[in-house]
């Protein structure tokens, strides 16, 4: 990124795509990481690339969910590794909760790396390397969970998850929090609460939200629980993508 100055309109964007190609570099990130990068950049530039009011609350929600789950797990993939690995092992130590690795293209080397990367800013507990337990209807490859972890969690945060994975979690019972730039994806309308945001933005958002939603009570937690409606917040998710547009190009959409 040395070549590209911060004053370059789109520095954040590029520099996030950096941050993903450095995982790929460090075998963090599968090549497929790379495809799923491009797509959310491209859904970004339509959102304007700024955390949207709806996300606001999808994060809020999110964060009353975690702050009252009795056993939270947070799961990391080879994206979220190279994004927000420090934010990742931070929000698990405010939220008492363990981290699993849970990767879509698995291999063990992988899963060993994302692992040690996690520990190296720190983490506690990192789990998904010994997998004991299989997540009903995936097949064998994709199914892989541990006891104690993902498969034992009353609420996963599953940021990039795959749509396939995040509904067999949602059969399982659990509440599953996404962060999903995608609002029309199968993940994204399948989870308890999607957050329609960057990682990289979405992250600092729920962290700093942990922190000041600690000290409510469980009835004002209950309540932004009760009161959340993911369908809604993905259609004003959407209805953001569209007013961004014709405010940014009212000669090409209105
Ligand atoms: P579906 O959920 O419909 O099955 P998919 O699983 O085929 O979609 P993938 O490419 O596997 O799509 O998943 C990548 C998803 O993650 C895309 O929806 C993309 O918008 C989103 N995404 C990628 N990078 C980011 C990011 N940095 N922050 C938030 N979301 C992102
Ligand atoms: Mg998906």
């Amino acid at each position: 990124m040395s070549d590209v100055p911060p004053s370059h309109p789109r520095y954040a964007s590029l520099l996030t795509r950096e941050k993903v190609v450095e995982g790929v570099e460090r075998g963090i990130t599968g090549l497929n990481g790379l495809i799923a990068q491009g797509r959310g950049e491209a859904l970004d530039y339509l959102l304007g690339e700024k955390t949207t009011p709806p996300a606001e609350e999808a994060e809020r929600a999110a964060a009353a969910l975690l702050l009252l789950a009795e056993r939270p797990v947070l799961s990391v993939n080879g994206n979220a590794a190279a994004l927000v690995p420090e934010e990742m092992v931070l929000l698990a130590r405010k939220i008492g909760a363990p981290l699993e690795v849970n990767i879509f293209y698995r291999t063990e080397e992988r899963v060993r790396r994302i692992a040690d990367h996690l520990r190296s800013f720190g983490a506690e507990e990192v789990l998904g390397e010994e997998p004991d337990a299989s997540i009903p209807g995936l097949d064998h490859a994709r199914a892989k969970a541990t006891r104690g972890g993902i498969f034992d969690a009353d609420v996963v945060f599953v940021p990039l998850e795959d749509g396939d994975r995040c509904e067999a979690l949602v059969r399982m019972g659990k509440r599953v929090i996404t962060v999903d730039l995608n609002p029309l994806s199968r993940t994204a309308r399948t989870s308890t609460v999607t957050i329609v945001d960057n990682v990289v933005r979405a992250l600092p958002n729920l962290i700093t939200l942990v922190e000041e939603m600690a000290s409510l009570r469980e009835a004002e937690l209950l309540s932004t629980i009760s009161a959340y409606d993911n369908r809604a917040v993905l259609r004003r998710s959407v209805e953001a993508m569209i007013s961004h547009l014709s405010r940014q190009f009212p000669d090409l959409v209105d």
